[in-house]
């Protein structure tokens, strides 16, 4: 059990993302059993926000669990579902043994109107939180922020709004990528006195292309620091380099967490064996 495994003094964890088009499952598979033999203590799988490709997360989410023997957490967003279909997706988990999930409320999906955006059942995490826990077998985790989320006016009602997620039934939580430890520290010491007690997972995210900065990271609203927008710069344009260094980062980032006692490190894979190897064999074990 994954709220077992948070029990532990530390732990290594790996997000994956399932993939697009059915015939693309096999090479997924590929990839997630050279991601076991790093001996992951959990794998989470993405969920599409709008919840229209929540098949793909359930296989994926249930190869790990049966066929790899990992424990599988499959995220869950309610923006684009009603409660019947969250029960849907709740059964099809039940049905494959995968018993953790990710629960998020997701972003608006572009294709959205106003009127099914504004006629969801939950409007915010917590509130699915407490429905599942209430109606199915469910473990749940949730999302933090340690620069904030983006719809929040201030840390503090971020905080507010995180304790009220934990007391829903959050057993644990997972943060937005960083690139700055200190944003992280400072995060930990508010939470800490805002009363959230659950384990809290550092999620990192390697740089390995320059590209990712105008996709992904921007959607995260992560900053970058001085020193990773050094390496960007010096070596962006030449891939290896860029591939190497950004590795680099990710390896100094998570040892310097480890030595900060932050022991719980969610590594957002990218589907990318090879580099989550040489991180795990270059932090703390
Ligand atoms: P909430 O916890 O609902 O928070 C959203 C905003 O509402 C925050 O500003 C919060 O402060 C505020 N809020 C919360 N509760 C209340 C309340 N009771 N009253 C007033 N305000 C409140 N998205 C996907 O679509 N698929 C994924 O697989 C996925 N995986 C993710 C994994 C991680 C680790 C993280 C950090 C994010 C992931 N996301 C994913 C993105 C996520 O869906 C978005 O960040 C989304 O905008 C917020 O989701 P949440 O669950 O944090 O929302």
């Amino acid at each position: 059990m994954i709220q077992n495994v948070l029990t532990k003094d530390s732990t290594l964890s790996f997000e994956v993302f399932p993939p697009k088009k059915d015939g693309e499952f096999e090479a997924a598979f590929e990839v997630l059993k050279s991601l076991s033999l790093l001996s992951p203590d959990y794998i989470s799988v993405t969920y599409g926000a709008g919840g229209s490709r929540f098949g793909k997360t359930v296989e994926i989410a249930s190869y790990i669990q049966n066929e790899l023997g990992i424990d599988a957490m499959a995220h869950m967003t309610c923006v684009g579902n009603k409660k019947e279909q969250l029960l849907e997706v709740y059964e099809a988990l039940k049905a494959n043994n995968v018993n953790h999930v990710l629960a998020l409320r997701g972003d608006r999906p572009k294709d959205m109107t106003d009127e099914q955006f504004d006629s969801r059942d939950f409007a915010h995490a917590s509130d699915m939180i407490e429905f599942l826990k209430a109606n199915t077998g469910l473990h749940m985790a949730g999302a933090c922020y340690p620069e904030k989320h983006y719809e929040s006016f201030s840390m503090e009602s971020d905080l507010k709004n995180l304790k009220t997620k934990q007391d829903a039934g959050a057993e644990f939580f997972i943060s937005q990528l960083f690139f700055d430890n200190d944003y992280f520290y400072q995060f930990m010491e508010k939470a800490d006195k805002k009363g959230i007690t659950i384990p809290i997972c550092a999620g990192i995210m390697p740089i390995t292309s320059a590209k990712q900065i105008g996709t992904t990271i921007t959607l995260a609203g992560s900053s970058i620091p001085k020193s990773l927008a050094d390496i960007i710069a010096a070596y962006g344009d030449d891939p290896e380099d860029m591939r190497k260094a950004g590795i680099d980062y990710a390896i100094r980032q998570i040892r310097d967490l480890q030595e900060n006692k932050i022991n719980h490190i969610h590594l957002y894979t990218m589907n990318k064996p090879m580099m989550a190897k040489e991180i795990a064999n270059n932090i703390y074990r």
